[in-house]
């Protein structure tokens, strides 16, 4: 089976991709059983510096991979750029944490008890489209770093940055079979990998749906997971905020990766007192949203990933929107950036519409907008506008969620922990959170009698 990959600003095909079933996942996972006990044993120090290569490799080719990405993604060329930049920092991060994961010792009675962080063993990761070679790093690096061994199964649309990883892995030193990319339908090779015996834990970002599904098929082998999954967050907008700050910096965090992001603050709820001034910067600011050729430096946003995909989109939007932006003639999935005022019971504010569609909505006071912030299935992010430090601090106490930012849109760092409440997963990526994820802790009593 050829997979035919497409280049959604132009609908045209990228490149042809041989397609794995169960039988070539049964390979990859055999190879990766294989090379475990090698790289388990490798000295921390070696398998640091493997990993610094290996970061420095993608510094190295960081245009070409940055090309690819935008190409099969859509990504307008800067923001590719950022994210293979992010990459690396990934790589780097971890190759510094090889040696500074620790056990413990426990003080108890007639010995020495003390703790280990062992590795799994076989690790399988799945990745969706939107982020397909930053989110890949975000499981790779840790694991790697923990010393397990990995199978990456990437999306279907987007397996690009993913192959031409997996050669400069080996092109780093880092041996055969440590790390194998399998590109294949989610149905088929990932519901195997997910079933498979020997592989001891699923590290998955991908939709609430496949993560529901995904939390089922694995519990016949009692296998470790960690999901990350929808989100629909919301961007808080108190009237003591800097509105103009607030109003130019919102539709980035709905808009960027044409709103294809589990972290889009597609709520933007406004105080009912600052609201009409608020929502005449919003319009201003989205009207300038650069959206065109992703290959143009400046563009700011590109076309979605595919027509079945504009088709959901555009599901979300009837009647006149309170803005809606332009696009470029096809070819092209385009779909323009949309704000509609909305109450939190619609439809657009409730699902993850994964597109540059924006629901405003008005709350009365502090209460009022935890409530609405809160009331959604989803909890993996936010924001909060105000002057008042003490507020800030209070709605960030008081809302579900597990990454907000304050008078800011940005809530993803190499060195700080990533994930969500509710039914937007569980387990955290980044950080020095991840590495628990990607082991397992031993406890050893020593007798001293
Ligand atoms: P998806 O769930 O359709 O697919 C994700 C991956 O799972 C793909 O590689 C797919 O092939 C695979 N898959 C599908 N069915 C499977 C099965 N039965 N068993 C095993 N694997 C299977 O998601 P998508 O459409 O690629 O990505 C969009 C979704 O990802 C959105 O909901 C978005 O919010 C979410 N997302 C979450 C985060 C986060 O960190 N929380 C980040 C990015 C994207």
């Amino acid at each position: 089976m050829t997979l035919t990959v497409v280049n959604p600003a132009t609908e045209e095909p990228l490149a042809q991709v041989e397609q794995a079933g169960v039988g070539e996942m049964d390979d990859a996972v055999a190879r990766a059983k294989a090379a475990f006990p090698g790289w388990r044993a490798v000295a921390p120090a070696d398998r640091a510096r493997l990993l610094r290569r290996l970061a420095t490799l993608v510094e190295e080719h960081g245009e070409e991979l940055a090309r690819i990405e935008s190409q099969n993604v859509g990504k307008p060329i800067a923001g590719a750029r950022a994210e293979v930049g992010m990459v690396a920092q990934v790589f780097h991060f971890y190759a510094g944490a090889v040696d500074k994961h620790h056990g413990e010792t426990i003080p108890v009675a007639g010995g020495v008890d003390m703790t280990f962080r062992e590795p799994m063993g076989v690790v399988g990761l799945i990745v969706p489209w939107n982020f397909p070679l930053n989110i890949a790093s975000w499981k790779l690096g840790p694991a790697l770093a923990c010393g397990n061994t990995v199978v990456l199964k990437p999306a279907e649309l987007t397996p690009l940055s993913a192959l031409r990883l997996a050669e400069l892995v080996l092109e780093a030193g880092i041996p055969d079979g440590v790390v194998n990319v399998v590109v294949g339908p989610g149905s088929v090779v990932g519901q195997r990998l997910v079933e498979h015996p020997d592989v001891a834990k699923i590290a998955f970002t991908g939709s609430t749906e496949v993560g529901r599904r995904l939390m089922r098929d694995a519990a016949g082998t009692i296998k470790r997971v960690t999901l990350e999954l929808g989100g629909k967050s919301a961007n808080v907008v108190f009237a003591d905020a800097d509105l103009e700050r607030a109003a130019a910096a919102a539709p980035y965090a709905v808009f960027d990766n044409a709103g294809q992001d589990c972290c889009a603050r597609s709520r933007i709820l406004v105080e009912r007192s600052a609201y009409d001034r608020f929502l005449s910067f919003l319009v201003e600011a989205t009207r300038a949203v650069r959206v065109g050729d992703p290959a143009d430096e400046r563009t700011e946003m590109g076309p979605l990933i595919s027509a079945a995909h504009r088709e959901a989109v555009s599901s979300f939007v009837d009647g006149d929107p309170l803005f809606r932006g332009e696009t470029p003639p096809a070819p092209g999935f385009w779909y323009p950036c949309t704000l509609v005022e909305a109450s939190n019971d619609d439809r657009v504010a409730r699902e993850e519409v994964f597109g540059p569609v924006a629901a405003v909505i008005p709350f009365a006071d502090e209460e009022e907008a935890v409530r609405i912030a809160n009331d959604t299935p989803y909890g993996l992010s936010g924001s909060i506008w105000t002057r008042d430090g003490a507020r800030a601090l209070r709605v960030a106490r008081a809302l579900d969620t597990g990454v907000l930012s304050i008078n800011s849109n940005s809530s993803v760092r190499v060195s700080t922990p990533f994930g969500g409440f509710k039914e937007s997963g569980f387990g955290r990526e980044l950080g020095m959170h991840a590495l628990d994820a990607y082991s397992e802790v031993k406890n050893v009593f020593y007798s001293t009698d």
